[in-house]
């Protein structure tokens, strides 16, 4: 009898099968629980992830898992925890940020064995809060969820969006607005200003155990090594390099590169005032805050060379004991960073050009993509559509390439034929390098009067339909469908013109 009940009872497993290392690290953390909210709502739930993630999407995405994303259920097994670091923000230090509107729940382990963190935005005040209140609005936890989706859908690491709930609550900002909690999913929260956090109070040992679980979970191949600081603070380099060389070749403008804001992981983090290019000018700043354009779209590799010293400063009493030699071989890291960025660089735009590697000379070939760029800049010629529809060329058809430049076609001439002629001379046929081409120039991406659109209709209204659309269109930003046509066009110039984002996730 006895077997028999337990062959047919429910056996109840968890919704989030929690491994958590990260909780148990002294002085990393506080262990801390989200707000309860009044009136939870789903705004949206990721089946894909949740599949991909292992997890049961049908019971996460139901009413159970409503109040377990609202936070106001702490699933079975969560050791929720409010985050410690430190942080350059716009180059100035701040020994103690900390998560003041986050809240890591646990971590699990994906089917791939991978470690991944769940954690809350907007789940309310924590010890690390300082004036803030701790909340969200759904304008930007939607925006999160767009442009977050759209960076993986582009194949750029990011952390990734697993549900946005509205809370029912009103919160003030410039104006009330309803209140929403994202659950972010990630390779880990630690951040640059992690270490700075231990390193600014010289507290040694404890820098060395978060170097240590960082390299357990990013780098397991280094936790042998002699000089396996050293080799951390050269695979977080290698991984920001080429992070950051992608994100120069979608046009995509973080807003807000404060040392806080850099994962050792490699993941794009913290969806603020991110925004793309339109017009391609490496000028271009979005955010309302960045009012000397330390942010700015060309700025961005060398702003992550500054935070990777950062990185090195705060790792050098790992890297040696003989303080002149640690400076000495943290210096050597950072300044291959820039080799990196530059080598990614190339590569990433010689596909978007269709040009192959294989024996090319590397200056001619960065000189035709800067004489690109520079023309496209001159003309104020959209970045991703100028590249895009430089495929068409190859199949014959040169009026799409018109309708991009318009009356300025005429200055690409010389530029388009030593292209050509360097395309051809690979000996491919044209049809597939235009193929490649396709398959690496996206032709939607996340285009910020659609953005505002669509975050507008969702919180006015209520009507989350466009939110709905435009996420299905930029999840699949290669193949280019005749009904999405409109949103694949940049603002018009009023739409455009000192377009501002800002911070407030
Ligand atoms: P971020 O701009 O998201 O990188 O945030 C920078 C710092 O400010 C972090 O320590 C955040 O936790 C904190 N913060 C931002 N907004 C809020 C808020 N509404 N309430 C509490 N802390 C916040
Ligand atoms: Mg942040």
């Amino acid at each position: 009898m006895g077997v028999f009940l337990l062959q047919t009872l429910p056996v109840s497993t968890p919704l989030f099968p929690f491994d958590n290392r990260f909780a148990l690290l002294d002085g990393l953390s506080l262990p801390w629980q989200p707000a309860p909210v009044p009136a939870p709502r789903w705004l949206r739930f990721n089946h894909g992830l949740a599949q991909e993630l292992g997890l049961d999407g049908a019971r996460l995405g139901s009413e159970e898992g409503l109040a377990v994303l609202a936070g106001n259920r702490v699933p079975d097994g969560a050791q929720p925890v409010a985050q410690a670091y430190a942080g350059h923000q716009f180059g100035g230090f701040s020994p103690q940020l900390g998560d003041g509107r986050a809240l890591l729940l646990g971590e699990i382990l994906d089917p791939q064995g991978q470690r991944r963190d769940i954690a809350f935005k907007g789940s309310g005040r924590t010890p690390f809060s300082r004036g803030g209140d701790g909340k969200a609005a759904v304008g930007p936890v939607l925006r999160e969820y767009l442009i977050s989706e759209a960076m993986h859908a582009l194949g750029i690491p990011t952390t990734r969006t697993l549900a946005a709930v509205a809370t029912g609550e009103t919160i003030s900002r410039e104006r009330p607005l309803p209140g929403a909690i994202l659950t972010r999913v990630a390779a880990s929260h630690i951040r640059v200003g992690s270490f700075q956090f231990f390193a600014a109070r010289g507290d040694t040992d404890r820098l060395r155990v978060l170097a240590d679980h960082a390299i357990e979970r990013h780098d397991p191949s280094l936790a042998a090594r002699d000089d396996r600081y050293l080799a951390l603070l050269d695979a977080v380099s290698a991984r920001q390099a080429k992070l950051v060389a992608q994100w120069m070749s979608v046009g995509f403008i973080h807003g807000v590169m404060n040392t806080d804001n850099m994962t050792v992981s490699g993941e794009t983090i913290d969806y603020g005032p991110c925004a793309f290019l339109e017009a391609y000018d490496p000028g271009t700043v979005f955010s309302s805050i960045d009012t000397h354009g330390r942010y700015a779209f060309g700025n961005q590799p060398g702003i992550a060379q500054w935070n990777l010293t950062r990185l090195a400063e705060a790792l050098l009493p790992l890297i040696d004991e003989d303080s002149d030699r640690a400076v000495l071989r943290a210096t050597q890291v950072i300044e291959g960073f820039a080799q990196r960025f530059s080598s990614h660089w190339l590569k990433l735009h010689r596909a978007k050009l269709g040009l192959r590697d294989d024996g090319a000379d590397d200056e001619e070939d960065r000189a035709l993509v800067n004489e690109l760029l520079g023309l496209m800049h001159a003309h104020k010629i959209d970045f991703t559509l100028g590249f895009r529809r430089l495929s068409a060329v190859l199949r014959g058809q040169p009026d799409a390439l018109h309708a991009v430049w318009g009356q300025d076609a005429a200055a690409l001439e010389g530029w388009r034929v030593r292209w050509q002629a360097r395309v051809a001379a690979s000996g491919e046929p044209a049809a597939e390098t235009a193929d490649r081409m396709d398959a690496t120039n996206p032709i939607y991406i996340p285009r910020n009067h659609l953005v505002e659109n669509a975050l507008d209709a969702a919180v006015d209204d209520k009507d989350l339909r466009p939110f709905e659309k435009l996420l299905a269109i930029v999840t699949d930003p290669f193949s280019e469908r005749s009904a999405d046509a409109r949103a694949a066009l940049p603002g018009t110039p009023e739409q455009t013109f000192g377009y501002r984002t800002f911070c407030g996730t």
